[in-house]
């Protein structure tokens, strides 16, 4: 993807919490990946989480789902999107003909944050080059990044969701469509139009990128 993506040297000596030591994680497969990820202490939520949440689906998916970090639920199961944000995700993927298995699911981090708070930057930076890892091999022809942790993240933005929707972005030439947390949309249920029109858009910039 033209971007240099790093890991832990060495699992068995796992750095301090948010380690910007790098090492090259290009060349990781699937399963490779997945066990770097089980093994992560690279920051201090390894401490809390009853497990990491890798990310599911389809590893050859046109359609990648980006949300923020597991809840309750998803740390519980190690699965994204159990939960009742799950649900309206479920539900969105319907609405354009895909479903769980067809879409890769993956957060911006593979750990839950303590009380679902925030991801911290530094929790982020550490997870980066895993989610970063992922999108190399799926390949996908669209990235649906979900709220405002997600869109931030991954175009290094600050500005409102609401303003980064609207048009398609270019993540290292794959296109990426910025549109509400399903969390959001349980709670403000009448953004669920806007929400459609991001699906819309995300549809037909998938179809412009595989013509
Ligand atoms: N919210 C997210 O962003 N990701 C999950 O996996 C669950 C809830």
């Amino acid at each position: 993807m033209g971007i240099d993506v790093w890991l832990p040297r060495d699992a068995a000596e796992p750095e301090a919490s948010g380690s910007d030591d790098p090492v090259a994680a290009d060349g990781l497969d699937w399963d490779e990946l997945r066990q770097c990820v089980s093994d992560c202490t690279r920051c201090e939520l390894a401490e809390s989480r009853t497990q990491t949440v890798f990310g599911v689906g389809n590893r050859s998916a046109d359609w990648m789902i980006v949300g923020e970090a597991p809840g309750a639920e998803e740390d519980r199961r190690g699965e994204p999107f159990v939960g009742r944000a799950g649900k309206i995700l479920d539900e969105m993927l319907r609405a354009i003909g895909e479903s769980r298995d067809s879409v890769f699911i993956a957060n911006i981090l593979k750990c839950r944050p303590p009380n679902n708070r925030d991801p911290h930057p530094e929790e982020a930076a550490a997870c980066r080059a895993y989610l970063e890892r992922q999108i190399a091999l799926v390949e996908p022809k669209i990235i649906l990044a979900m709220g405002k942790i997600a869109a931030q993240n991954l175009l290094g933005s600050d500005e409102p969701v609401g303003r980064m929707r609207g048009r398609a972005y270019d993540l290292d030439g794959i296109p990426l469509v910025v549109t509400y947390h399903p969390a959001y949309l349980l709670r403000s249920p009448s953004q669920k139009r806007k929400s459609w029109s991001d699906l819309c858009l995300a549809s037909q910039t998938a179809l412009a990128a595989s013509a």
